[in-house]
C-alpha cells in the first residue's frame, strides 16, 4: 500500500521528520564533552514538561523499565503498598511491587472509570499507624482511556507520609501534569507516547523526600539504582552506555515541544478528545470513558457487539493502511482504541472518523455516511468562531 502506516496508537506513535534527522547523526563519545552538553539540555526540557526542579533520571528502556526503576528504589521488601488500579496498566504497576516483595493491597475500580479520591481518603485515614508506604496510581490508563484526577487525590492524602508514586507514561504532555505544584513524590514517563521519539528510552522524576527514603532502600538493584544515576548525572554521563541516538531525537523533539508551550500542547490535545468523541458519539457508539473521565490522549470506542473491535481495526489496516489499537485482556474485541497524542493533526483524526465510517457500513452497521465526520467538522468550525 502506498505511503506509511496511519498510526493512530496511544504508543508508539508518529515521529516527526525532523526528529527521525536528527537520529541519524553520527555517534559521540558518551563520556565526553558532546554527549554532557546533550544530557544537560534534555534533562533540563524534561523538567519543564514535568514541572519540576526535582531529579530526573533517563534510563534506556520502555516505560516499564522505569516503573521497575521506581519500585527498586523507592519501596522495600515487606513494604505495604496500596496501588490503585483502572485497568491493565495499574494491575501491572501493582504486579511489579508484589514481584520485588512488597505486601500489595489492590484498590480497583471498574475498567474505564476512574479512581473515586474519596475512597482512596478513606483507606489511608483508616491505617492509623501509618504502615502504607508507597501508594502506587496510574495517571493515564492507556487500556481504557480513562484519567485519575492526581491533583485532587494528591491533596486528599497529604497528611499520609506513603509516597505518592504515578505512572505517567502516556500522560505527560498530553495531560496537564505538575509535579512539584501537586506535590507528587516520583513520576514515571516514556519516549514513544507523547514524546514523539521511538521507544526505548525511560524518565525517571523523584524529590527529595523520595531520595531520603531510597538511601535507607534494602531491594537489590544494579541497573536501575538511582544512586548511581546521580552520581554520574553530576558528571554529565550515564552510568552505563545510554542510548545515543534516542538523545538526539529527544533533543529535538523537546525543542519542539518547548518551542509550541506546554500549555498549547495541552489544549491541542483536549481538542483531538473532543473531535474524535463528537464525531463517535454522531455515529452512534458507545465510549468506554465518560466524558468528565476522557483522556486527551486517547480514546476507547465500544465497537457494535455483532462485529466486534477486531475486524473494523483489521478492515481499516487493509484498506487504509490506518492502525488502530485493540482492547487489551478482557476487552478484547470490545473495544478499539485511538490513540491521538504526540505528533498529531486535526486533519488525521477527521481521516479516521471518515475510513471509520467505511468501515462500519462495509460490515454492516446502521450509520448515515458523513454524520460522525459532519459533527467533527462542525466541532472544529464552532471552536474557530
Ligand atoms: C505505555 C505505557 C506503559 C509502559 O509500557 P512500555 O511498553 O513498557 O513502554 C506504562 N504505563 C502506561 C500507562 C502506558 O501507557
Amino acid at each position: 500500500m502506498i505511503g506509511e502506516q496511519f498510526l493512530q496508537l496511544p504508543g508508539p506513535t508518529p515521529v516527526p521528520d525532523r526528529v527521525m534527522r536528527a537520529m541519524s547523526k553520527a555517534m559521540v563519545n558518551h563520556r565526553g564533552p558532546e554527549f554532557k552538553q546533550i544530557l544537560e539540555e534534555v534533562v533540563e526540557g524534561i523538567k519543564k514538561t514535568y514541572q519540576t526542579k526535582q531529579n530526573v533520571l533517563i534510563y534506556p528502556a520502555s516505560g516499564t523499565g522505569a516503573l521497575e526503576a521506581a519500585v527498586v528504589n523507592f519501596i522495600s521488601p515487606g513494604d505495604r503498598v496500596l496501588a490503585i488500579s483502572i485497568g491493565v496498566f495499574g494491575d501491572r504497576f501493582a504486579k511489579i511491587a508484589a514481584e520485588f516483595g512488597a505486601e500489595v493491597e489492590k484498590l480497583d475500580f471498574e475498567w474505564g472509570t476512574a479512581a473515586d479520591p474519596q475512597i482512596i481518603r478513606k483507606k489511608l485515614h483508616q491505617d492509623k499507624n501509618k504502615e502504607i508506604k508507597a501508594v502506587l496510581i496510574t495517571h493515564n490508563e492507556t487500556s481504557t482511556g480513562a484519567f485519575n484526577d492526581i491533583k485532587t487525590i494528591r491533596k486528599e492524602i497529604m497528611d499520609h507520609p506513603a509516597l505518592f508514586i504515578v505512572d505517567a507514561v502516556s500522560s505527560l504532555a498530553a495531560l496537564d501534569l505538575q509535579m512539584d505544584e501537586w506535590a507528587l513524590d516520583v513520576v514515571v514517563s516514556g519516549s514513544q507516547k507523547a514524546f514523539m521519539i521511538p521507544p526505548g528510552l525511560s524518565f525517571l522524576a523523584f524529590n527529595e523526600r523520595a531520595l531520603e527514603i531510597h538511601k535507607k532502600n534494602s531491594n537489590r538493584k544494579y541497573y536501575w539504582d538511582v544512586t548511581a544515576g546521580l552520581q554520574y548525572l553530576e558528571k554529565g554521563q550515564n552510568p552505563y552506555t545510554p542510548a545515543i541516538s534516542l538523545y538526539y531525537g529527544l533533543q529535538e523533539s523537546l525543542n519542539m515541544m518547548l518551542g509550541e508551550g506546554l500549555d498549547n500542547i495541552i489544549a491541542r490535545h483536549k481538542r483531538y478528545r473532543d473531535i474524535v468523541r463528537a464525531g463517535i458519539k454522531e455515529m452512534g457508539l458507545d465510549l468506554l470513558a465518560a466524558d468528565d473521565v476522557a483522556s486527551t490522549a486517547l480514546t476507547s470506542v465500544v465497537a457494535p457487539k455483532d462485529i466486534g473491535a477486531n475486524k473494523i481495526r483489521k478492515y481499516l489496516q487493509e484498506e487504509f493502511n490506518i492502525v488502530l489499537a485493540g482492547g487489551q485482556q478482557k476487552l478484547n474485541d470490545i473495544i478499539f482504541r485511538v490513540g491521538h497524542l504526540g505528533y498529531v493533526r486535526d486533519l488525521d483524526l477527521l481521516s479516521v472518523l471518515a475510513a471509520l465510517e467505511i468501515a462500519l457500513i462495509k460490515l454492516g452497521y446502521k450509520l448515515e455516511l458523513g454524520s460522525g465526520v459532519k459533527a467533527a467538522q462542525r466541532f472544529l468550525l464552532d471552536k474557530s468562531e
